[in-house]
């Protein structure tokens, strides 16, 4: 595939200068192979993004690391430990490769009445004059609280709880009827439809997936006004209204799980 796209963008005369992989994408959960694209990076000389906002903080995690094999190559990579660690809204990370204050020479304004250069420390230690934004908040202390207060021993346990779970959820979910999972999750957004009775075994019927699609909304709102959950849905390219469970929070537990599926069942077997 990589070599079709190479093939492609040669064949129209394009000159690309910036390649952005994902890992670990908003709605599925899916992490781009980024050894092989750091090759053809490599290869033609790009500048190698990866949006890691979402999937980033797996890398705390011996166990599931490997998702992200190859990230060590990207020249910059953006990092949001508000997701998956909890860290409050909102703690954003933009990591560079780059050691020539790249960020300074982009951003700098070098305003006479701010950040003088004539001060008794290193003034490398301001960073004011590399961000677009003026005033700002301290983010970076929230993550390097968190750090320090669970080790990243417990950072790692939450990744790797947040995994089992999302996995205890597939496996339940499979065992019934009237679940039907989009894909088999890389991740701990577990995405699936739910077949309402009236649906189930009419997979054939020509109208099947556009009556499917209408059911996640119908679900979201009972939810809502019942005060019971708060779940995501979305199309996402020709598949119609799915519902996204994200499993992040540390304090879920199976019996949540157990309960999710439960809700479900309830308030949609009237449909
Ligand atoms: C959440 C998310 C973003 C956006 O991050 P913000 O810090 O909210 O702007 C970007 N990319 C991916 C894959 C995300 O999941």
């Amino acid at each position: 595939m990589w070599d079709l796209l190479e093939l492609l963008l040669l064949s129209i005369g394009a000159v690309p200068f910036l390649v952005t992989a994902t890992s670990g994408t908003t709605v599925l959960g899916a992490f781009d192979p980024l050894e092989a694209i750091a090759d053809v990076c490599q290869r033609h000389g790009l500048w190698l993004h990866v949006d890691a906002a979402w999937g980033g903080s797996v890398l705390l995690s011996q166990t599931h690391r490997h998702l992200l094999a190859g990230i060590q190559r990207a020249d910059s990579v953006a990092w949001n430990p508000h997701k998956l660690l909890t860290a409050g809204l909102q703690c954003s990370a933009l990591l560079l490769r780059d050691t020539s204050n790249l960020l300074k020479r982009c951003h700098g304004s070098q305003a006479s009445y701010l950040f003088q250069q004539d001060k008794f420390y290193d003034v490398a230690l301001d960073t004011g004059d590399k961000v677009v934004q003026c005033g700002r908040r301290v983010d970076c202390l929230k993550l390097w609280l968190m750090w320090k207060a669970q080790g990243g021993q417990g950072l790692e346990q939450r990744v790797d709880q947040a995994f089992a779970l999302a996995r205890y959820l597939v496996e339940e979910l499979k065992k019934r009827e009237g679940f039907e999972l989009v894909m088999e999750p890389e991740f701990v957004n577990v995405c699936f439809w739910f077949v309402p009775p009236s649906l189930r075994g009419k997979q054939g019927s020509p109208d099947y997936a556009e009556r499917l699609a209408k059911v996640a909304p119908v679900l979201k709102e009972r939810m809502v006004k019942e005060g019971s959950m708060m779940v995501g849905y979305q199309p996402h390219g020709t598949r119609g209204n799915f519902f996204r469970m994200v499993v992040a929070n540390p304090a879920l537990t199976q019996a949540d799980m157990d309960f999710f599926l439960n809700e479900l069942e309830r308030l949609g077997q009237d449909l």
